[in-house]
């Protein structure tokens, strides 16, 4: 390998202790550029550092007039310095003045200039500025002092980062660096989040940049490379990737990338031309992502993520920083940013400092955001990079209701939103001051009002939102978040909670909804084309009755003593209900028997989900004691629209015709069989759909907590009897072309509803 030759090596030697020196930010750059310049035997050496407006700024120069640092200006992809910026690419050449990007600029002489080496100043694959150097006679500059250019450029680029070049910045301009952003991404959970970012997986900080022996940081980064590549293949020889899967396929490539010669070769080479090696990791990782940032290929750019996890993995080898966001303090406003995440890492947090979630992938119906909805956090999904653009403490806002994240706002959109959440506050006030108001509508009609939950962070929602009990209790969140199957006795010992803290009001739990989009780690089934349409809850709980059963028994010795209401998800055939009814009758005797207490009353439902149902509405409200409607996956299945895909699932109106025709016959079925119904899909939380709902006569709706009070606080106003003449009239005409939706609106308008 090649070593560096006596000019370079004296320039890192004279950077390391200007480094170490005690000076200002503008007289250590100066510095900087002086010696560049007399190392390198050439008469000019610039840098220009990108600021907020796009415009490079000529920040040090050696050789250029001297009146023009802080003056002379290049857009981004103007004049040779823009194309190197706007590149991320070093430019190298002989005859300056012959390429087309070049760009006379009077105030700094630089005609008579021929050769011209620049490199970009690199973080995080983002452009900061750019150096450059410059020589009257026509000369070519060696690939080693290109490198000990790069190098140069990262230390400029740590004086940026750690806002050291800020305090030398004109009055009212910013670095690009610091630059307020504002993402177009969407609102997975409502709400309003100001706080300070935190990376889920923080970049490891390398400070210490230049090495002093180059043959010992080789060392160190083939031992790094050695362990990573044992950590990589034990995780692929691990049983539950054993099998063929996405996963597995993220560890083959980083597999790939780990053995791949010419990663090493350039990290190597790096610390050749002087670097630590985290410095040469971090050097490697951040010109190689320059690079792929351009890319279009989503394909590829999916891969410069597996890439970059495994130069983080790197870093982390060779500074023993554990990589995780907790150890390294925790804002008491912390908006996380992720590119995904799982739901039992979102739970790592603490609950009381978090405002807020950023995801750069995800769908609203994940489990991370069901999660992070059920702790009534703001959510944000699809904020494509973001993750890249942002840095540990920096400010943000997100906006869950408008899907925005403004990233290191300005004061005016920081006073805004501070208003904005005072109003919101207001009239969340509103909401709480109806905790205790019986939700009776103003035609005199009781209506039940429940909650969501399936987790024990929901159950204080219950006290707090006022709501009569809880319609629907996700069992299988439990399951999702636990690395293992949770045992009879964990099972057993959660719902007891769940019944305690739910003090007196009923629960209504739900049995395992698993497969489909809800995947559980450890419960492997084999990939399918459908998943929605597929092998999951009560066909996959029938076809593994232990599961069930186990499931079952921890219930019914949970309520020993008190009433146990339960439903069976996803039932498409009256048949499916009377075997779970068996499995439950054997459970009840095989307690007995052992004499343990069995609850005083058993209250045995499903949910209406499938299509199919519709078709035997008498023989299901004759065989359970009540029916909730699971209008989410009614809804995506009497629409063939996936509710995971957002380019179908707005596609169809839920308040349209078909969908309100299909729910008021359920309605007419379960009043016909006086069997109680209930609607537990996310239309019974928005006040507009609820109105409909009542409407068509639904009398009890269960819902996220925190549109209890929203919902209240529109039927209070609302004459049940006189909307229902309207919708159903409308419902009726088959000719009519009238949009319910408006109705609903000008009906709530006219009649002084609040929505
Ligand atoms: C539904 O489908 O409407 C429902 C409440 O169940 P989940 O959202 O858990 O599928
Ligand atoms: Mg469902």
């Amino acid at each position: 390998m090649r070593d560096l030759s006596a000019g370079p090596r004296v320039l890192l030697k004279r950077l390391r202790e200007l480094m170490a020196e005690p000076l200002e930010p503008q007289e250590r750059l100066d510095r900087i550029v002086r010696q560049i310049a007399s190392n390198m035997v050439a008469e000019v050496c610039s840098v220009y550092v990108l600021r907020s407006d796009g415009v490079l700024e000529l920040y040090a120069t050696e050789g250029l007039n001297k009146d023009a640092v802080h003056l002379a200006q290049l857009k981004m992809g103007q004049g040779l310095v823009g194309t190197i910026a706007a590149s991320a690419q070093p430019l190298n050449l002989s005859d300056a003045q012959a390429h087309p990007a070049f760009r006379y600029l009077p105030e700094t002489g630089e005609e008579i200039y021929h050769s011209f080496l620049g490199v970009p100043i690199l973080r995080a694959g983002r452009t900061l500025g750019v150096l450059v150097v410059q020589n009257k006679a026509q000369r070519n500059y060696r690939e080693d002092e290109v490198e000990a250019m790069e190098t140069t450029a990262m230390v400029i680029a740590e004086m940026i980062a750690t806002g050291e070049l800020k305090k030398i910045t004109q009055p009212g301009l910013e670095l690009d660096l610091t630059r307020a952003i504002t993402l177009d991404a969407d609102g997975y959970n409502e709400g309003i989040g100001l706080g300070h970012v935190v990376l889920h997986e923080p970049r490891v900080v390398v400070t210490n940049l230049l090495n002093e022996d180059a043959d010992k940081e080789i060392e160190r980064l083939a031992e790094a490379i050695g362990s990573l590549r044992l950590s990589i293949d034990d995780m692929l020889s691990r049983r539950e990737v054993a099998q063929e899967g996405e996963h597995r396929e993220v560890l083959e490539t980083y597999r790939m990338f780990a053995h791949d010669q010419g990663w090493v070769r350039r990290m190597e080479e790096a610390i050749r031309n002087g670097l630590t090696a985290e410095a040469a990791v971090e050097k490697v990782q951040s010109d190689t992502k320059a690079r792929m940032m351009r890319l279009t290929d989503p394909y590829l750019r999916e891969r410069m993520h597996d890439f970059d996890d495994l130069a983080n993995r790197l870093l982390r080898q060779l500074t023993g920083f554990s990589g995780r966001a907790m150890d390294q303090g925790f804002p008491i406003d912390a908006i996380v940013f992720a590119r995904a995440m799982g739901a039992a890492e979102l739970l790592d947090y603490p609950r009381a400092n978090l405002r807020g979630l950023v995801l750069e992938d995800g769908a609203v119906t994940s489990h991370v955001v069901i999660v992070a909805r059920a702790m009534g956090i703001p959510v944000i999904g699809q904020a494509a990079g973001v993750v890249a653009l942002a840095e540990n403490g920096d400010s943000v806002i997100i906006d869950g209701d408008e899907g925005q994240v403004h990233l290191r706002p300005m004061a005016d959109l920081v006073k805004a939103y501070e208003e904005k959440v005072r109003l919101r506050a207001r009239r969340q006030e509103q909401f709480r001051a109806l905790r205790d108001v019986d939700p009776v509508t103003r035609d005199g009609k009781r209506i039940t009002l429940l909650m969501n939950a399936g987790l024990m962070v929901d159950l204080p929602q219950l006290a707090e939102s006022g709501a009569d009990g809880i319609g629907l209790f996700r069992t299988e969140l439990q399951f999702m978040i636990a690395s293992q199957m949770p045992k009879l006795e964990e099972q057993e010992a959660f719902y007891r909670n769940v019944l305690r803290q739910a003090a007196g009001h009923s629960v209504t739990f739900r049995t395992l909804d698993i497969g489909g989009d809800k995947v559980v780690s450890y419960f492997r089934s084999q990939e399918e084309e459908n998943p929605a349409l597929g092998w999951r809850a009560i066909r996959l709980s029938l076809d593994r009755p232990g599961l069930l059963r186990t499931q079952l028994r921890a219930l019914l010795r949970a309520s020993a003593g008190s009433e146990l209401k339960m439903m069976l998800p996803m039932v498409t055939e009256v048949s499916e209900i009377r075997a779970v009814r068996d499995l439950m009758q054997k459970e009840v005797q095989h307690l007995s028997k052992f004499g343990h207490g069995l609850p005083r009353k058993l209250q045995f439902g499903a949910m209406l989900e499938v299509p199919a149902l519709m078709w035997q509405l008498d023989e299901l409200m004759t065989e359970v004691d009540f029916v909730s409607v699971g209008s989410n996956d009614l809804f995506q299945f009497s629409m063939a629209a996936d509710r995971g895909n957002a380019r179908v699932s707005d596609r169809f109106d839920i308040l349209g015709k078909p969908f309100l025709r299909i729910l008021r016959d359920i309605v007419r079925a379960a009043d016909r069989n006086k069997t109680p119904l209930t609607l537990c899909g996310e239309m019974a939380g928005k006040p507009l759909s609820a109105m409909a709902l009542l409407a068509i006569g639904f009398r009890s709706v269960s819902m996220t907590p925190t549109s209890i009070g929203p919902v209240k606080a529109m039927l209070l106003g609302l004459d049940v009897d006189l909307l229902a003449g309207e919708l159903n009239q409308v419902l009726d005409d088959t000719r009519s072309d009238v949009s319910v939706r408006e109705l609903l609106v000008n009906f709530a308008t006219t009649h002084n509803i609040p929505l």
